[in-house]
């Protein structure tokens, strides 16, 4: 398979040809891409050990999906740290330069109380849980747009001892995205304990890759 057989746009072709100097997709990538780029969108659970390229699946997944002429937020991307969100929104970022597509963080800033944040107008947000809720129920994030929503690192995060008051929150945010949004779940780890957990995020109807 290639990126082309893909039917991914030009400048984001460009972007993994020129900039990331990528070949030809990974095999996850291979695999995964199909089912995140095409209709019927179905939510996807991917384990994949570390260094199989999963970045680049739900990054060429989310920039394919956000419609650039909508300036609301369309993709989040929830992460278990800061470090993780900054790194994941420096990758999007180096191919979304190439489509014009814009992106912001939701994570906790030293330097100004969260309070304080103006409103989030990016088209796609990369944060950590318990921002990326507090943006949402202080409708500084609006959710009306969001159609992909990605879990990286989810046993991470499924994992956190504060994730217990967190869960209920991502719950009640996703039923309130409605069934149209795409959730995906990327993680380097089978999920046990927090399997429970994981089949109320996606939907009946979904996919499971290894
Ligand atoms: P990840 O598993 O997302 O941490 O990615 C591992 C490494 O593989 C990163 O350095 C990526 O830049 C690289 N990578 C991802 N996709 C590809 C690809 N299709 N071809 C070559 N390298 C890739």
């Amino acid at each position: 398979l290639t990126f082309e057989e893909l039917n991914l746009s030009p400048e984001l072709l460009k972007a993994l040809y020129v900039e990331m100097k990528f070949e030809k997709p990974s095999k996850i990538q291979a695999i995964s891409l199909p089912m995140i780029l095409n209709p019927p969108h179905m939510d996807l659970i991917v384990q994949s050990h570390k260094g199989s390229g999963k970045t680049i699946c739900f990054v060429i997944g989310i920039l394919s999906r956000v419609d650039p002429e909508i300036k609301s937020p369309q993709a989040l991307c929830i992460c278990p740290t800061r470090e993780l969100a900054i790194q994941n929104l420096e990758v999007l970022r180096k191919m979304a330069d190439y489509t014009g597509i814009t992106s912001e963080s939701a994570i906790p800033m030293d330097s100004i109380p969260r309070y304080k944040r103006p409103p989030i107008t990016a088209q796609v947000v990369i944060g950590t849980p318990g921002n990326t809720l507090y943006l949402t129920s202080a409708k500084k994030l609006g959710v009306n747009y969001v159609k992909i929503l990605v879990f990286d690192e989810a046993d991470q995060i499924f994992a956190e001892d504060g994730f217990k008051d967190d869960s209920l929150r991502i719950k009640k945010i996703i039923e309130s995205f409605g069934s149209h949004c795409q959730v995906l779940l990327f993680s380097a780890t089978t999920f046990n304990e927090s399997e429970k957990f994981v089949s109320k995020i996606v939907k009946k109807d979904h996919n499971q890759l290894f």
